[in-house]
């Protein structure tokens, strides 16, 4: 990399670090399809060539649809498929078709740029009407526009999942679906200009426990593929062109870390217990279930939150049928028994899409129709999955968890279908856990303020507090510029936690948390002192978390948590949690980003 360095000028960015560690590597910009087509002037002669390539290219679309529409049709029903016909309708739109062609010759430009020109008047037009169907159509045409693209140039996907030599990944954002079809062996570490630390790709960094800067802004236009570039995902600082001083000095830097990290190896097998004998359930958060065995080398105590939508994001062209899924909730159950697995059910929507299920375009997807409100409208997939926990369940120590619960009738209705499965398995003679558990996420305000009414009907409650903290302090959880507005430890929310636990208790049951909270050491003794009985945690922060709780004498958790509950301010909050960790683990700040 020296060569390099020493012929370009050293430019350093700062962003959000939101996975720690220290990467160097040369740049694979990810750019999305319509960037990736370039403007190219043609002349007369090559009109002709243009409109067979187009003709090429629209043959291939309608045939990729009718595979598609095949195949939902066949998976999910009717009505699924019949999406891919409005699809198709814009395939075989003469009127559009044709003016692409007569745009060849009026702007004497690739079919690539006229196809862009002219789809984009069509989609601004549908956008104007009035008539909401038609206003539709225009996420159709775009839809269909850029499949015509990716077939005009051939490319078959964002390339992400054939990634041949290991490289720092860049994009403007990363769609948590890319994150998880990717080839994660050669990325180094991610980099985007958008996204925050409860986004879900910097979750999925973390998962895969490389460094990540989100944040960045323009990053994306700033490097070029094939530069180098030094990350350091705990500081959130990226160099472009670092010098030799930069990569010894980071390089010393990641080195004292590691050795801290080292010292953490020691706990795999130890309990999560404070001094003074406070046990926590340490449990982890996974996103696919082959990472089962970083669960298992983290010495975490089970799974505490599977985030059972990765399942249908990794998969391209079809929903996992219940048979694959009970391959997936089997291989946990089996693998972390006696341990519990908390199989979160489908959480679609807000950041999260599938390619396979047509959503609405919404002005709010994170408050729209997703997670529980689009299962409970789509009970043929729910019970699917529903039955396929089920028949896993009698494996292990599976538990059912309901995403995104704001109000007890949706529990209520959830729980109906899932006694529909259960009476459906029964007569089938096909065996479950008739004793299962079924718990709630608390993370919309309106369950954290009632969770006396939902108790009852649950055992347990885990406290998603990353859509928590987005929805109580209106905080987009995606919006890098009012990141700063973005604070768990906001008092409302410390008291929207306090509630959930004490109310759980003196209703018997147990509260987690499995937003990203509760792997940040700062706030750790916090939450133990509010009582809080599991942390479900990301693998790769399992050992540091432990490490935490083991330096931790409960009385202090218990002293700082009635004392913040009476501060005024996050900020004011925040510093005495941080004020104790200096106080009994000074080094672990050395690893926080
Ligand atoms: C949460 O909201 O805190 C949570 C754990 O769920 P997700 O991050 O998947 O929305
Ligand atoms: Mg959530």
């Amino acid at each position: 990399m020296s060569n390099i360095t020493e012929s370009h000028k050293r430019v350093e960015l700062r962003g959000i670090g939101v996975s720690p560690g220290v990467a160097t590597g040369l740049v694979f910009l990810m750019t999305t399809e319509e960037e990736r087509f370039v403007e190219r002037d043609i002349e007369e002669n090559e009109v002709a060539r243009e409109i067979a390539r187009f003709e090429e290219a629209l043959i291939a679309t309608r045939r990729q649809l009718r595979e598609i529409q095949q195949q939902v049709n066949a998976e999910i029903g009717k009505e699924s498929a019949n999406i891919f016909e409005a699809h198709l309708l814009v395939v075989d739109d003469r009127a559009l078709v044709e003016e692409v062609i007569r745009g060849l010759s009026v702007h004497k430009k690739n079919v690539e740029t006229v196809l862009r020109i002219v789809a984009d008047r069509y989609a601004q037009a549908l956008l104007r009407v009035e008539d909401d169907y038609l206003r539709e159509r225009a996420a159709d045409v775009r839809d269909v526009t850029r499949r015509i693209l990716r077939n005009l140039s051939g490319v078959s996907s964002s390339g992400l999942a054939n990634l041949a030599t290991p490289c720092i990944l860049v994009a403007n954002d990363l769609a948590p679906s890319e994150a998880a079809t990717m080839n994660k062996k050669n990325i180094l570490a991610f980099v985007t200009d958008l996204g925050s630390p409860t986004s879900h790709t910097a979750i999925m960094a973390r998962a895969m426990n490389v460094p990540a800067i989100v944040g960045l802004h323009d990053v994306s236009i700033r490097v070029s593929r094939g530069d180098p570039v030094l990350i350091d995902g705990s500081k959130g600082v990226l160099i472009i062109h670092p010098t030799e001083e930069d990569l010894e000095s980071y390089g010393k830097l990641e080195a004292s870390r590691k050795l801290i990290r080292t010292g953490f190896d020691l706990l795999r097998e130890e309990a999560a217990e404070t001094i003074d004998g406070y046990h926590v359930l340490l449990s982890a958060n996974i996103e696919l279930a082959e990472d089962v065995e970083k669960v298992i080398e983290s010495g975490a105590s089970g799974v505490g939150l599977f985030r059972s939508e990765y399942l249908f994001l990794s998969q391209k062209n079809h929903l996992p049928t219940e048979d694959e899924q009970v391959a997936a909730y089997e291989r946990l159950a089996r693998r972390l028994a006696p341990e519990h697995a908390v199989i979160r059910t489908l959480d679609l929507g807000g950041d999260k899409f599938l390619s396979q299920v047509k959503m609405p375009q919404e002005m709010n997807p994170f408050m729209g129709w997703r997670a529980i409100r689009f299962c409970l409208a789509q009970p043929d997939i729910f019970k699917t999955q529903l039955r396929a926990i089920l028949r896993a369940s009698h494996l292990g120590n599976v538990k059912i968890m309901y995403p995104m619960i704001s109000s007890l009738d949706e529990v209520l209705k959830a729980n109906l279908l899932l006694d529909e499965c259960k009476d459906e398995l029964r007569s089938q003679r096909i065996p479950f856990d008739e004793d299962i558990d079924v718990g709630i996420m608390i993370e919309v305000p309106s369950a954290a303020l009632t969770v006396h009414l939902l108790a009852p009907h649950v055992d347990f409650f885990s406290l998603g507090t990353n859509d928590l903290v987005q929805y109580t302090l209106a905080v987009d959880r995606v919006n890098e510029r009012i990141a700063y507005l973005y604070q768990p430890t906001h008092p409302a929310i410390v008291r929207l936690i306090q509630n959930t636990i004490d109310v759980g208790h003196r209703h018997g049951i147990w509260t987690g948390v499995c937003g990203e909270m509760g792997g940040n050491p700062l706030m750790v003794p916090l939450l133990i002192g509010l009582g809080v009985d599991e942390l479900s945690v990301s693998a790769s922060l399992v050992p540091m978390v432990k490490d935490m709780i083991r330096k931790l004498r409960y009385s202090q958790a218990e002293e700082l948590a009635n004392t913040v509950i009476a501060l005024e301010s996050a900020d004011e909050i925040t510093r005495h949690c941080r004020a104790l960790v200096e106080r009994v683990n000074p080094e672990i700040l050395e690893l926080l980003t």
